[in-house]
């Protein structure tokens, strides 16, 4: 009866893809080499021949998805399926959910509830997972150089190609050139909550043993969160209620009476980037929790035992202080990732200094048209308006007289929405702008009060933030565009759209932020 169940089980569950014999192309076992360092390229992988959709996918465009985060997710999620023959780098294997990492960190959520595999991601898309590490791009040849680690841990470099690559990468922690960062923790991943989590235990454990001096019990009790932006808040809030709650029962004696939690934050409030109300609530309920709040303060250095920081004194004179600690959390902000540092200093005009610049349309400014995007955290979408000037002024200068009357400059403003559109809410008084900036009052703006124009507009237009909604909302727009550029591509060459140049405009409208709230 038993075994007849099995049978039927079998029947039902074995599927073609479990016999022997699946082809494998000779490309994916032996890679040949090229590219500018010879290096293995891969063409092929192992699965590609693995059943007739993967075949058909080896035909269509190459996407090569760099990175396994928000931004990537999104892409992922919204591409269709059979568009392109999809290849994700990452060197994580899973997807996380960074709103829980503090909550991870102190060990009141379990690792698994934040983390999504990569390859259940990209199975909808029979997409390929390739395990490491973007370090080079070379746009002329279209291949991507990626770091592979051995089992051994040996590095093994090779080349992706690719049609269409998408960066979205995320960005590293900013050092602020403070020395003594390798005395801190970090939390930007799972690996790092699971760090966090054991030095915390390590700390109450050997504060408990009975040749621990008070001192150094204290020192082990004392965490320090350097940063007052939302990670770090939310952090010692959650050491908060890690210390008052769930190890009280524990360590009650320790919890009471040795441990200290302090934020040092370089601005006058923390939260600074979020509404007053929120800024002040966070304050008074740390002021109330007894949490330590230092702000208008540097860290100067961060040592093995303890952070020194600086702070004006009453006389206006800065001040050093010290606080010993066995913890640090360091969390003061985000910078370029190096893959992205590198991408930057191959393009002209790239100079900011924390993010890849991207048109409206997310295409790496100065890479080749409609082949390299970038989204989330890498990114940032330029605001100056003013670097256009030239083409602005060719495209609306109808009677070519090197002036912009006012029907001209309406229709201006039309082309800056377009190219620009977080310019929209600070052009929407047409005719007060013009006659605001026509200062010689000659009906028309020359191209100097234009320039003033432009660069003030640009000035008043602020950065999308770096948050998980902007890579998710980034990666969905992305996905479903590149989906229609795939399925639009025979009408597209029909009306001459047969390079990429201008493929993005004919099938979607820019990007545009819609703020649905914060996460946590
Ligand atoms: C602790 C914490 C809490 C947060 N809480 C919130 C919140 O509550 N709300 C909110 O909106 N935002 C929050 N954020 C911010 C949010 O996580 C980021 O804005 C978001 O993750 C950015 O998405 P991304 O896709 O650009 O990058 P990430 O999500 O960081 O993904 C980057 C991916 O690239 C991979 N990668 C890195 N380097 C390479 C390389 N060289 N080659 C290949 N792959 C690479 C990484 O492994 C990762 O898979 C939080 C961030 C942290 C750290």
């Amino acid at each position: 009866m038993l075994t007849g169940a099995i049978f039927l089980h079998d029947a039902f569950t074995y599927t073609d893809k479990h016999i022997d014999g699946v082809p494998v192309a000779p490309l994916a076992l032996n890679p040949e080499r090229g590219g500018p360092k010879n290096l293995p390229v891969v063409k092929s992988y192992l699965s590609d021949l693995e059943d007739s959709e993967q075949s058909e996918l080896c035909e269509k465009p190459h996407l090569v998805i760099v990175g396994g985060g928000w931004g990537a997710i999104g892409v992922i999620n919204t591409l269709k399926t059979g568009d392109y023959h999809v290849t994700v780098v990452s060197p994580e294997t899973y997807t996380t959910f960074t709103p829980l990492l503090p909550s991870a960190a102190v060990g009141t959520v379990q690792i698994r509830s934040l983390v999504e595999p990569l390859r259940k991601v990209i199975a909808r898309l029979h997409g390929h997972l390739l395990h490491g590490k973007a370090i080079d791009l070379v746009m002329s040849e279209r291949l991507l150089e990626v770091e592979t680690v051995t089992t051994e841990g040996e590095k093994v470099n090779i080349y992706v190609p690719y049609d269409k690559i998408i960066i979205a990468v995320g960005s590293t922690a900013a050092t602020h050139g403070v020395p003594g960062l390798e005395n801190c923790y970090q939390l930007k991943t799972v690996g790092d909550a699971q760090k966090i989590r054991q030095r915390i235990i390590d700390n109450f454990e050997v504060a408990s043993l009975p040749t621990t001096s008070a001192e150094e019990r204290r020192r082990l009790l004392s965490f320090v969160v350097c940063g007052g932006g939302p990670t770090g808040v939310e952090t010692a809030a959650e050491m908060y209620d890690l210390c008052q709650e769930d190890i009280m029962n524990y360590y009650p004696k320790m919890c009471r009476q040795d441990v200290s939690i302090t934020v040092i934050q370089s601005r006058e409030h923390i939260l600074n980037t979020y509404s007053e109300a929120i800024s002040q609530y966070a304050e008074k309920k740390f002021m109330h929790d007894g949490v330590g709040l230092v702000t208008n303060a540097r860290v100067a250095a961060v040592t093995p035992t303890s952070v020194i920081y600086t702070k004006k004194g009453a006389d206006g004179k800065p001040e050093s202080h010290e606080i010993p600690t066995n913890f640090v959390l360091w969390s003061t902000g985000i910078a370029m990732n190096p893959f992205v540092a590198r991408l930057s200093s191959l393009l002209p005009n790239q100079v900011h200094r924390k993010a890849i610049e991207v048109d409206a349309h997310l295409r790496v400014k100065g890479a080749p048209m409609g082949e390299v995007y970038a989204i989330g955290d890498a990114s940032t979408i330029e605001t100056s308006i003013v670097s256009h000037l030239l083409d602005l002024v060719d495209e609306s200068d109808k009677n070519k007289d090197g002036k912009i009357d006012f029907e001209e400059w309406e229709d201006m403003v039309q082309k800056i929405k377009k190219r620009i559109p977080m310019s929209e809410e600070h052009l929407s008084r047409v005719r007060e702008l013009f006659d605001l900036y026509d200062s010689d009052a000659d009906n028309s703006l020359n191209l100097n009060e234009l320039a003033v124009l432009l660069q003030e507009i640009g000035h008043k237009i602020t950065a999308l933030p770096a948050t998980a909604q902007v890579a998710a909302q980034q990666g969905k727009y992305l996905g479903r565009k590149l989906s229609k550029v795939a399925r639009q591509r025979s009408v597209l060459a029909a009306n001459g759209l047969t390079t990429e140049a201008g493929v993005d405009e004919a099938v979607s409208s820019p990007f545009r932020y819609l703020h649905l709230g914060s996460l946590a």
